[in-house]
């Protein structure tokens, strides 16, 4: 059983969809030449929402409303686009084993399908707590968040306990945005992450601060510098309790994980060369791989950036997931007139009623400004490395605010003056 392609996406997350978007605006093949296959039921969607708008007490997204690509403010490519395009929609089927060499695909339903070009969009998975030796983490109340599945397991799990008590465990993303939903469910949220403070990779401890103030003022406890050991059940199964390494109990009416995420690509281990520092596929400007019949993007795939001097870096981020899958395609279809990509990193997230934005890069020496003491802030933070501008952080800034400071950090603006940056604070890039 076997059928062939010219072009096959491999994965139905939010760079299938943006690649998909691509190919249909450029028209570089004909009905049944393209397909993506999805593990998932679900067209491509917009992942974002899962941790913010799906979590919604009241008005909560749901699809088709998100599939990609509203998340950029462009068309929703439903099920009836992908027909409409001639782009065959593989859904529910996962690929268990593919051959480079020979330009193959297997499916678990027994499929093989071929390829003359493939895109790599297999993203990430989430880390277990097996992975760290606990055991139980598959209870009916012990939620992760990567799909649609696990956010209807999520507010399932919301609804089961109203009032009640949900200990989340990481104090990254999926941690910070789903204790914000769960306390806008009515929920009350102790947060347990080994480090010292949240975000611990991009906040510095003064805008960590803010941030944990600003949560706590919401009714959520951290509990930080230790980490969860064992659970305590009842004779369902459920988890009541969360036992932590210095011995505290924490009583548990759910659980939410968010302890990090892998790369997909064990499919392509021993074929095609590996970033092992960045735990991704290794690709270049163009987003090709060691062969160059295949292309990988999104939370896969290990890129240059230009910006850092051609450093190779995996970005988890949705931003650089729609951008490397349309800059994929435009690199297949336009193979004579491709360039490599220049991708300024770019973080966000929204809480509350709180919205942040990140570029660039988190090294050298960091200049805050703005005020970090009103409810309804606008601060942010400079790094300066080797002199020049290399990353900034903004709170509760306006479009042209955020603009301003990725266009400094895209110019590496010159910084003469530490003292005189921190004065000035968002003024320095709106007079670049
Ligand atoms: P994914 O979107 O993860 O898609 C991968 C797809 O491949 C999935 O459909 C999966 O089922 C499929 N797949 C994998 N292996 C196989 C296989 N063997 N066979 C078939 N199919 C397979 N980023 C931001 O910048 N801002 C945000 O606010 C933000 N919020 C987020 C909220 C949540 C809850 C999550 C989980 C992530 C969030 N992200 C956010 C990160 C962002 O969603 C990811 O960077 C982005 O989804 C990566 O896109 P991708 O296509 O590479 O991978
Ligand atoms: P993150 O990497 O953001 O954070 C994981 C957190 O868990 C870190 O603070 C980590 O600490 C901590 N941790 C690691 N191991 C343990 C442990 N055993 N016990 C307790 N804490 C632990 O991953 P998330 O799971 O939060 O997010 C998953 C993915 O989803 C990421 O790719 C993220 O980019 C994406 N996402 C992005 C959003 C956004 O951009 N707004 C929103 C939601 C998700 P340490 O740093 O010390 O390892």
């Amino acid at each position: 059983m076997g059928r062939a392609f010219v072009y096959v996406i491999l994965g139905g997350g939010v760079a299938a969809g943006y690649a998909a978007l691509e190919f249909a605006r450029r028209g570089g093949y004909s009905r049944g030449e393209l397909c993506i296959i999805s593990e998932e039921a679900a067209a491509p969607y917009e992942r974002p929402a899962l941790s913010k708008g799906y979590l919604l007490p009241e008005g909560a997204s749901r699809l088709p409303g998100f599939h990609t690509c509203v998340g950029a403010n462009d068309e929703l490519l439903t099920t009836k686009w992908y027909e409409e395009q001639g782009i065959e929609l593989v859904l529910g089927t996962k690929v268990i084993s593919a051959d480079v060499r020979r330009k193959t695909l297997l499916t678990g339903t027994g499929e093989t399908i071929s390829y003359k070009t493939l895109i790599i969009a297999t993203g990430a998975r989430a880390l277990k707590l097996q992975e760290f030796g606990i055991q139980g983490s598959d209870a009916s109340n012990i939620c992760y968040l990567r799909n649609v599945d696990d956010a209807d397991k999520l507010v399932n799990a919301m609804k089961s306990c109203p009032g009640g008590n949900a200990v989340v465990i990481g104090g990254g993303y999926i941690g910070m945005e789903c204790a914000a939903a769960l306390v806008t469910n009515k929920i009350r949220v102790t947060m347990v992450f080994p480090e010292k403070h949240c975000m611990g990779r991009l906040f510095t401890p003064k805008i960590a601060e803010y941030y944990e103030n600003y949560y706590t003022s919401k009714g959520v406890t951290f509990v930080k510098g230790t980490v969860l050991t064992s659970f305590e059940k009842d004779t369902t199964g459920k988890v009541t309790a969360v036992i932590l390494k210095d011995g505290r109990h924490l009583p548990a009416d759910m659980v939410v994980i968010g302890i990090g995420i892998r790369a997909n690509t064990s499919l392509f281990e021993g074929q095609l060369v590996m970033s092992m520092e960045n735990g991704g596929i290794k690709v270049n400007g163009q987003l090709q791989t060691s062969d160059s019949s295949v292309y990988a993007v999104g939370d896969v795939a290990a890129f240059p950036i230009k910006l850092f001097d051609g450093d190779i870096r995996r970005l988890e981020h949705v931003d650089s997931a729609r951008r490397t899958a349309r800059h994929a395609v435009a690199s297949i279809l336009e193979a004579s007139k491709a360039r490599d990509i220049d991708y300024l990193p770019f973080f966000y997230s929204r809480v509350f009623t709180l919205s942040w934005q990140f570029y660039g890069d988190n090294v050298g020496e960091v200049v805050h400004f703005g005020d970090f003491t009103s409810s309804s802030p606008r601060f942010g933070a400079y790094w300066v490395n080797k002199g020049r501008i290399a990353g900034a952080f903004l709170e509760g800034g306006s479009r042209d605010e955020y603009e301003a400071i990725s266009v400094t950090v895209r110019r590496k603006a010159k910084v003469v003056n530490m003292a005189e940056l921190g004065k000035q604070g968002l003024a320095f890039a709106i007079q670049e």
